[in-house]
C-alpha cells in the first residue's frame, strides 16, 4: 500500500525570516490534526533549510534540498552535497527539476549520479520526470519518460524503488495556467508504472510512489488525486504560503 505525499519545492522564494513565519503558522495548523496517513514534504532554499527543519520539528513536516552536487566534498564553488543536506535536517532532496534541465544544463546522466549519491547516505531522491511541449506534440511522451526514469535508476539496479519518489511534472505544465488533463496524467502514470513493471518487476511497480506536479491547485487538485496511479500531489506557486500548502495537504 503506498502513503501520499504532498509536497512543495519553494524554488527560490521564502527568506529565512519568511520561513519561520510558514514554520510557526504549521505548528499551530498540524497541532491536533489527524495527517498520520500521508507523508508531508517542503523544499526550501539552501539558506533556508536549517531554519525550516528548526520550524518544522515536532510537525509531520519533512524538509529537502532543492538540489546537489553527487559528490561529497571538494572544489565545486556553489553546490553543496548530500552529507550536507543530511546535516541540515532534510530527508529528501529533489532532482531534475526541469528548471535545473533548461537553465543549468543538467542531464539525467548526471541525475543518475547524483540518486546514487543521495541514496547512499539515505536521503529519499524525488526525481523529476517531464517531457517537453514538443515531445508532447510529436507524441513522443512515453518514450522519454521511459528513458529519463531508467536513466535515473541506471546505478540502482537491486535497491527497491519504494526508496525514491518519481515525481511526474509535464515540463510545459509547470509554472503553467493549466496542469495536464485527468486523462493525460493518467495516461503518463499508468505508462510510467508499466516501465517500472517490465523494468523492475512487479513489486517495484506496486511500491513506487508516483506523484504529480505542474499547475496543481487547491482547486483542481482532488481531481487530479482521484487518478488510480497518482500517488500525490508536487506542488510550486500554491503553496509558497502556508495557507496554500495547507489547503493541498487538506485534499490529500
Ligand atoms: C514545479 O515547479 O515543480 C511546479 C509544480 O510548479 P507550479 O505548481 O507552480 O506549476
Amino acid at each position: 500500500m503506498r502513503r501520499l505525499l504532498a509536497g512543495t519545492g519553494w524554488k527560490m522564494n521564502n527568506t529565512v525570516a519568511e520561513t519561520r513565519r510558514y514554520g510557526e503558522w504549521f505548528a499551530e495548523w498540524t497541532a491536533g490534526r489527524a495527517l498520520s496517513a500521508v507523508d508531508i514534504f517542503v523544499l526550501p532554499p539552501f539558506t533556508s533549510l536549517h531554519a525550516a527543519a528548526t520550524a518544522f520539528a515536532g510537525t509531520p513536516i519533512a524538509t529537502g534540498g532543492q538540489n546537489m552536487h553527487w559528490l561529497e566534498s571538494g572544489g565545486w564553488t556553489g553546490e553543496i552535497s548530500a552529507p550536507m543536506l543530511l546535516e541540515a535536517g532534510c530527508r529528501y532532496v529533489e532532482l531534475a527539476h526541469s528548471e535545473r534541465l533548461q537553465h543549468f544544463g543538467e542531464t539525467y546522466d548526471c541525475v543518475r549520479l547524483k540518486v546514487d549519491a543521495a541514496m547512499k547516505v539515505g536521503l529519499t531522491p524525488i526525481i523529476c520526470l517531464g517531457e517537453s511541449a514538443s515531445e508532447k506534440e510529436s507524441g513522443r511522451a512515453d518514450a522519454v519518460l521511459a528513458d529519463q526514469v531508467l536513466t535515473s535508476l541506471a546505478g540502482q539496479p537491486d535497491v527497491a524503488t519504494a526508496d525514491v519518489v518519481l515525481a511526474y511534472e509535464p515540463r510545459w505544465a509547470i509554472g503553467g495556467a493549466e496542469a495536464a488533463t485527468p486523462e493525460y496524467i493518467a495516461a503518463r502514470h499508468a505508462a510510467l508504472r508499466q516501465v517500472l513493471r517490465q523494468h523492475r518487476g512487479a513489486r517495484a511497480a506496486e511500491d513506487t510512489r508516483i506523484i504529480y506536479g505542474g499547475s496543481v491547485t487547491p482547486e483542481n487538485g482532488k481531481e487530479i488525486l482521484a487518478i488510480e496511479d497518482v500517488d500525490g500531489l508536487f506542488v510550486g506557486r500554491a503553496a509558497w504560503k502556508p495557507e496554500g500548502f495547507a489547503k493541498i495537504i487538506e485534499l490529500v
